[in-house]
């Protein structure tokens, strides 16, 4: 039965991990993890999640089944996270969410619905974008191809390549949109840019599909959400997958959601009853706890703000990172502007390394990158980063 199996190609971040693993040099650094690791090197636990958890634990209920759709307070609070506590729809019948293992859950949810209901067959991402989503489109029998988003010259966006590829895409593709804090290359569009990307795919009447797995990464919870609001307040109807890994720390318990704008309160009600068999045939319900501890920080005031506070601290302490990263580069003598370091945005930097240098870096210095240069500047601190910038500096000037 199984003898035709042939060897699955290597996951190229956990390839990394495993050599990173096997280096024995006491001052390995590994930047290619897709993490928040706090000063100690260490991925926290936040205060807010502790103490709901506790809570929790302290109630001992019992573990009956979740709705489909999941828990009905998480759902609510993702909505009113995404869009706005003021939003109109969220009181419409228009929005649909789902509780859903994960940002990726979300996604192949919503790649699901838009492929079996809605008879979507391509799919646009983002050149770069995240690694699964090409796979997650392609396996879920998508068509994916890419627009141009990234400048390697300006290191930032390529405005005029994204509004062109867009536009030229068959009428009615779907479109996967970062919404903030672009993996892998920390560049986000302005509220002005984004009002461009909306016209356009009004225009070609594109289903706009928005990852949003950063949101507290970039500026605040409020204006990270932007992008989720100026689709909203275009009338359009939209996709959403979100994902409380990163802000909440809570990789392993897989909290996640998809949400659907959809068109009317009618329509919603009928996308709903699809979208609970698209789940019913997948895993039937998702998990109890990480939906209950983040329920129950987003809807209690105390927590929340101890929550708000945090995700603060992840923020800042990443911003300094690059900052220092950037001024160290500098100090070491890099001629070449670094100021982009310090201009992107969310856990991860493409640093703009080669293939060569990124190897060089592995092999001279013990530090460990993505191929594609992407760092993880969520995995700097105060005790590695002088040994980290002195050793780009060394692959960048020799
Ligand atoms: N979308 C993007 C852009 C991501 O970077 C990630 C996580 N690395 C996800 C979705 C998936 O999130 P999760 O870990 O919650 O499945």
């Amino acid at each position: 039965l199984f003898s035709p199996v042939e060897m699955a190609p290597r996951d190229p971040i956990l390839g990394l991990n495993e050599a990173f693993n096997a280096d024995p040099r006491a001052e390995k650094v590994n930047l290619g993890v897709g993490v928040y690791y706090d000063e100690n090197g260490k991925v926290p636990l936040l205060r807010a999640v502790q103490a709901a958890e506790e809570a929790r634990v302290a109630e001992h209920a019992p573990r009956t089944y979740l709705p489909m759709e999941g828990l009905a307070p998480y759902d609510q609070a993702v909505q009113k996270l995404l869009l706005g506590a003021d939003s109109p729809l969220l009181s419409s019948g228009r929005l649909v969410t789902a509780q859903s293992i994960g940002g990726t859950g979300a996604l192949k949810l919503g790649a699901d619905f838009l492929y079996r209901l809605a008879g979507k067959r391509l799919v646009a991402i983002s050149d770069p974008s995240w690694e699964n989503h090409r796979s997650l489109f392609e396996t879920a029998g998508y068509e994916v191809v890419t627009y141009p988003y990234y400048d390697p010259a300006t290191h930032g966006l390529n405005l005029q390549g994204m509004l062109q590829g867009i536009e030229a895409l068959p009428e009615g593709s779907v479109v996967v949109l970062h919404a903030c804090c672009h993996n892998p290359t920390g560049v986000d569009l302005s509220i002005e840019q984004w009002k461009q990307v909306i016209e356009v795919v009004r225009k070609r009447n594109h289903v706009p599909f928005l990852d949003i797995a950063y949101q507290g990464f970039g500026d605040n919870l409020e204006d990270d959400a932007a992008a989720v609001r100026l689709f909203a307040e275009a009338d359009l109807s939209f996709v959403i997958s979100s994902s409380f890994s990163k802000s909440f720390s809570l990789y392993g318990e897989r909290v996640g959601a998809l949400t659907l704008v959809t068109g009317t309160a009618e329509e919603g009600e009928r996308v709903l009853s699809q979208l609970k068999r698209v789940i019913r045939t997948n895993y039937s319900n998702p998990p109890t706890h990480g939906a209950k501890v983040v329920a129950a920080v987003l809807n209690n005031p105390e927590l929340y703000a101890m929550w708000e506070q945090e995700l603060a601290e992840m923020r800042i302490r990443i911003k300094q990172m690059r900052k220092a990263l950037a001024n160290r580069l500098r100090a070491a003598g890099v001629e070449q502007d670094v100021s982009f370091i310090e201009k992107q945005r969310g856990m991860f930097s493409y640093s703009g390394l080669s293939r060569e240098q990124v190897d060089r870096l592995a092999q001279e210095f013990a530090i460990y990158a993505v191929g594609s240069g992407r760092i993880c500047v969520a995995a700097l601190n105060n005790r590695n980063i002088d040994t980290v910038a002195d050793a780009i500096a060394r692959v960048m000037l020799e």
